[in-house]
């Protein structure tokens, strides 16, 4: 049945991010099949009717948000377990993974997308960590969000529990879930090659991974990082940077999304733009997890040279929340503070990558990220009757540095309204919530993981 027809009128302000990056000012939007048929100024829309009007007068629309990089599965129900000076908790977190069941990933997937959609996120790539694919479509069906899925594989040993086949299986492995899983529920589940990372994974691996998705016309991401002490182990291994090993595989190009790249130099800058590579970074995991942006991080240089870049959130136990208007502000101000250059990534810019570049980097910017007449409707309505947006003469300066996800007010995704009016309707959140605590509960006395609640006393 096609989606009824809507109309969001009298716009405060829609940041349409088109080509011109026009900001129309009571402005109207269209949305008929799905997809955005007109944007204009409220008075050219002023005799158009719809299934159903939203007065959208004290409201800012904005495209729909892009999270690349985001870890859905088993950290819902143990978020915030990790004490901060826990350098790296990978071990743990791989155990954690490994011991959920099929309907404990359900309900914690299902927080995640609740969390995603709630703040603006439209779609997101959880890099290979669901392991039950078949449980979660009704979460993904239920929610309407947008999910780029994959089959994490390794063939490589590594210092926590990976998926590991031998080469041959993973990318068989890889082929049947691309066959399977691209194109589900109208095209809003996508699939793509997952292979973890070049040093868990044979240049056997990461080649067939990266031929199966281009066999089957879609993407690839892997976790990539280099600095001083990788590029001397890279070329001692393999006779290239990180970076440079990757394009000598073939591994590079137009449909392959680099995770964090920290501590890229520029020649790793200049394999990554030739190649037409993407890339996404988790501003606020680097920060939390004290990777150094200011050595390591190269946002700025990659924008330069015109790479896609995305922003992503990792997981609810490396920044620990999923909110990427926080995670604009993080990329905005942190390379501010880095550099102690108040040029760097401007607000336009950090929107630009939750959206339209975000899209682009994902591959579907033809058909996402900005609104845009033949777009699909994606789109986000945020609430400036709060305090945090008063007093608003910049929207994008507001939105970047004033606001965060709470003032999201109404989601749309594919014509569909999934939020409303602060509210989606797909699930129980008090059940949802009490289920996942339990969840959490379960899995920490089933592993063994567990430490202090708090570093103060708890009373009970
Ligand atoms: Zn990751």
């Amino acid at each position: 049945m096609p989606e009824p027809s809507l109309k969001i009128e009298n716009a405060r302000y829609v940041l349409t991010l088109d080509r011109e990056r026009r900001i129309i000012r009571d402005g109207s939007i269209l949305v008929e099949s799905g997809r955005i048929n007109r944007v204009g100024r409220a008075a050219e829309l002023a005799g158009v009717r719809a299934d159903r009007v939203i007065d959208a007068r004290r409201m800012l629309a904005s495209p729909g948000f892009f999270n690349g990089h985001m870890h859905i599965s088993y950290a819902h129900a143990v978020r915030g377990i990790f004490p901060d000076e826990m350098a790296s908790p990978l071990l743990h977190v791989f155990n954690l993974q490994t011991a959920m069941t099929e309907e404990e990933e359900y309900h914690t997937s299902l927080l995640g997308i609740v969390e995603l959609v709630k703040s603006g996120t439209v779609c997101f790539v959880d890099p290979g960590s669901t392991k039950f694919p078949d449980a979660c479509l009704q979460a993904y069906q239920g929610s309407g969000v947008r999910v780029i899925l994959g089959e994490c594989v390794s063939d490589q040993p590594a210092p926590f529990t990976l998926p590991r086949y031998p080469a041959a299986e993973g990318v068989a492995r890889t082929s049947s879930f691309l066959a399977k899983w691209h194109g589900r529920l109208g095209g809003r589940v996508r699939a793509w090659a997952m292979p973890f990372s070049a040093e868990t994974c044979s240049a056997e691996l990461l080649r067939g991974c990266k031929r199966a998705a281009d066999e089957h016309g879609t993407g690839f991401t892997l976790h990539h990082g280099s600095g001083p002490q990788a590029r001397q182990e890279s070329t001692a291994r393999h006779g290239a940077g990180p970076t440079q090993y990757l394009e000598s595989l073939g591994v590079l190009g137009p449909n392959v999304l680099l995770a964090h790249a920290l501590g890229i130099d520029d020649a790793e800058i200049e394999c990554i733009a030739r190649t037409s590579t993407a890339v996404v970074m988790c501003p606020v995991t680097a920060a939390k997890s004290g990777r150094g942006v200011p050595a390591n991080g190269r946002m700025p240089e990659l924008l330069a040279r015109g790479v896609r870049v995305a922003l992503g959130s990792d997981s609810p136990n490396n920044s620990n929340h999923l909110d990427l208007v926080r995670a604009m502000n993080m990329a905005a101000i942190q390379y501010k503070d880095a550099r102690q250059d108040t040029r760097q990534i401007p607000a336009e810019a950090a929107l630009e990558m939750a959206t339209i570049a975000g899209a682009q980097a994902l591959g579907v910017g033809d058909e996402l990220g900005s609104i845009e007449p033949g777009k699909k409707a994606d789109l986000v309505l945020f609430d400036t009757e709060r305090p945090e947006w008063q007093a608003l003469f910049n929207p994008v300066n507001n939105l970047v540095y004033s606001a965060d996800g709470r003032s999201v007010h109404t989601v749309v995704i594919d014509g569909r309204v999934v939020v409303d009016a602060y509210r989606q309707s797909f699930v129980d959140e008090s059940r949802l919530f009490a289920r996942v605590q339990e969840i959490g509960e379960q899995l920490q006395s089933r592993t063994g993981i567990s430490f202090p609640r708090s570093r103060w006393p708890v009373i009970s």
